[in-house]
């Protein structure tokens, strides 16, 4: 059995992977006595054999460069136990490809942050280790980002950054799926219509606890800001546990 974790800036999810079924096991809020605490018990439990973990974070060479969205800097799990660690948007786009048996994709995530991964062949394409953070990519102007930036796409539609516009009437807005589809959310579709023309990959799959619960009719936006010559298929995923399966996936090919 595989254990695939997705630790996000606000959540962290707990999936099981036996043979080719999921088994969802546990959803709570992310702090780092909470994924210990729950990592001990799942492996107390059940019969692991490899893990697998989704982290919000940029890597290089397996490494935890800056976590701008998690509430700790640092992770190391210390286990006996073949174990994979990726970065998050990264795993939910490697679980798009195989699910939708598409090899070259893109993923798109947003939650707490915005996350891309870029699988092309099958394979997650890192460059040096943190290709496709757009969430960091500059739009302008001073507001502040998590990551130490300033007017970075998170800062303009993203989990945190509709949190402190709305304070405590977003998370109302969330759990009713009203998103503020105004002109940040046209600054976001405009950075992954960039992101589009860079790569021409046929499929864009958007999830995340707010990207999979975007309504389609308004993600076409994408299109208004690409030449007509570029059509790629906007795939909304609406799955929790699309980066937790992800890090199963790869957790596998360690066995
Ligand atoms: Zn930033």
């Amino acid at each position: 059995m595989i254990l695939g974790i997705d630790i996000g800036g606000s959540f962290t999810d707990m999936l099981l992977m036996d043979e080719e079924k999921f088994l969802p096991y546990s959803t709570f809020s992310t702090s780092l006595e909470n994924v210990i605490k729950e990592i001990e018990e799942v492996m107390h439990e059940k019969e692991i054999d490899a893990v697998g973990i989704g982290i919000a974070a940029w890597l290089r060479k397996g490494k935890i460069l800056h976590a701008p969205n998690l509430p700790f800097k640092s992770f190391n799990l210390q286990i006996n136990l073949p174990y994979i660690m990726e970065n998050d948007a990264n795993c939910f786009a490697y679980a798009a490809s195989k699910i939708l048996n598409e090899s070259n994709i893109m993923g798109i995530t947003v939650g707490t942050g915005i996350g891309m991964g870029i699988v092309i062949e099958g394979k997650i394409y890192r460059g040096e280790g943190v290709a496709g953070e757009i969430g960091h990519n500059v739009i302008g102007g001073d507001a502040k980002c998590v990551c130490g930036g300033k007017g970075h796409l998170e800062c303009y539609f993203s989990g945190w950054s509709i949190g402190e516009r709305y304070g405590k009437e977003a998370k109302e807005l969330f759990a009713e799926g009203k998103f503020p589809y105004d002109e940040n959310f046209e600054i976001f579709c405009r950075a992954i219509a960039n992101a589009v023309m860079l790569f021409d990959l046929p499929v864009v799959a958007i999830g995340g606890r707010i990207g999979g619960r975007l309504k389609k009719e308004k993600l076409n936006k994408i299109y208004d800001f690409l030449p007509h010559h570029f059509e790629p298929e906007i795939r909304i995923i609406k799955d929790d546990f699309m980066v937790a399966k992800g890090a199963c996936f790869l957790a596998k090919t360690l066995l």
